[in-house]
């Protein structure tokens, strides 16, 4: 049965970016059939669902989580017992991402690759939650950054092998852990701790798969090293610099800034943990992170919406926040939500969802107020609708 959404106002995430206004947007199977201006003109046996009171845009996509992390969970867990409530909270965390309005997202590491079953137990209905694409396990140097969600490697044969690995255990994309954190010791901030070698064994392996590579990278070496093998997308980029950018945009590369990560740190992280002297130092990281997105979004380098949610204090029920974060690090509303829905569709290789047309699925989030006025109306989301289905968000 066809569903007739009339409605008021609709950013579309479109190839011409558009916002549309007084439409009804046809719905069969799940899909968008059609997209028309409202002419009043709706068969009877048609059902008629009246969105005038809100403002629509689609479902969002954020490239960047993890659903197996997490202040008590960063080690892996000794016992059954253990590993089973992990596995829960994970469930648990996907289906408050998916009530965030975020609609499909990447898992870029999971202690265990845990995040590999959890993905096809959403696909198979059995938990609720957004389309997952993952990675599994990161790969990092031996005791590099993040080594509880990784295989650990060193050299470019050891690199081969963890990236086929990975692919073996059911990877949509592959993780590499370039860099060090932004506070971990080293020549340059966010030092590199990959070699050139194992970089480019990595990228060639995965590409030769059909799998993309997002790469953790913080300091101008790891991300220079990464653009010059081909990477898909650099993760955060604290201390991305102007010739980082221009080469992205080259090698038409993705940024998928995290600007919850060092927010979350700056708030949470203070008002918990106030002599941690890393929350201090992650005011400098957010101020820096805020200036990085601005120029890339200014210079025209392609970006992509992530969170890092799951890392400490970085709430998964609170993702949709990242748009208000990148508006205030100076985008704008529209760049902010192309960058939260058509950005991670392209990145994640989605044809279906990212945008509202036809031909994609019925997936979107129905707002209070006008987004692109009052960019915080994505905190608290009215409706989400997938594939024209209401989700009780209770
Ligand atoms: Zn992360």
């Amino acid at each position: 049965m066809k569903r007739y959404f009339r409605g008021k106002w609709m950013y579309t995430a479109n190839a011409r970016d558009e916002v549309m206004e007084n439409f009804i947007l046809v719905e069969e199977d799940g899909k968008i059939t059609d997209i028309r201006p409202d002419d009043g003109k709706i068969p009877p046996e048609g059902e008629v669902i009246d969105v005038r009171d809100y403002y629509l845009i689609p479902g969002l996509i954020d490239c960047h989580v993890h659903f197996f992390i997490g202040p008590d969970c960063a080690a892996f867990p000794q016992s059954s017992c253990r590993i089973a409530d992990m596995i829960c909270e994970g469930a648990a965390n996907a289906e408050k991402l998916y009530k965030a309005g975020i609609v499909a997202c990447r898992d870029l590491g999971a202690v265990g690759g845990y995040t590999l079953g959890l993905r096809d137990a959403i696909n198979r209905g059995i938990v609720r939650g957004p389309k997952i694409l993952a990675c599994g396990h990161a790969i990092c140097v031996t005791g590099g950054h993040g080594h509880e969600l990784c295989y650990e490697i060193d050299g470019a044969d050891r690199m081969r092998q963890a990236v086929h690995q990975t692919i073996k255990d059911g990877a949509d994309v592959i993780k590499l852990m370039a860099s060090g954190g932004v506070n971990s010791p080293g020549p340059e901030p966010g030092p590199c701790e990959l070699t050139a070698a194992e970089v480019k064994a990595g990228i060639e392996t995965a590409h030769s798969m059909g799998r993309k590579v997002a790469a953790h990278a913080h300091g101008e070496t790891a991300m220079r090293l990464c653009i010059e093998a081909g990477v898909d997308s650099i993760e955060h980029g604290v201390f991305m610099t102007e010739a980082i950018m221009e080469q992205m945009i080259a090698k038409d590369v993705f940024l998928v800034p995290t600007l919850c990560a060092p927010y979350y740190a700056v708030t949470e992280g203070i008002r918990r943990e106030p002599d941690n002297p890393d929350h201090k130092k992650s005011q400098e990281i957010l101020e820096r992170h805020r200036q990085v997105l601005k120029r890339c979004s200014e210079k025209g380098v392609k970006i992509a919406m992530g969170t890092d949610a799951g890392c400490p204090f970085n709430p998964y029920e609170k993702a949709a926040h990242e748009i208000v974060l990148m508006v205030r690090a100076g985008l704008s509303p529209q760049a902010a939500l192309k960058a939260a829905t058509a950005g991670g569709a392209e990145l994640m290789g989605l044809d279906d969802l990212g945008a509202l047309e036809t031909g994609r699925r019925a997936t979107f989030i129905c707002l209070k107020e006008n987004p692109f006025e009052q960019i915080e109306t994505v905190d608290q989301i009215a409706k989400l609708y997938a594939d024209g289905q209401s989700v009780c968000l209770d």
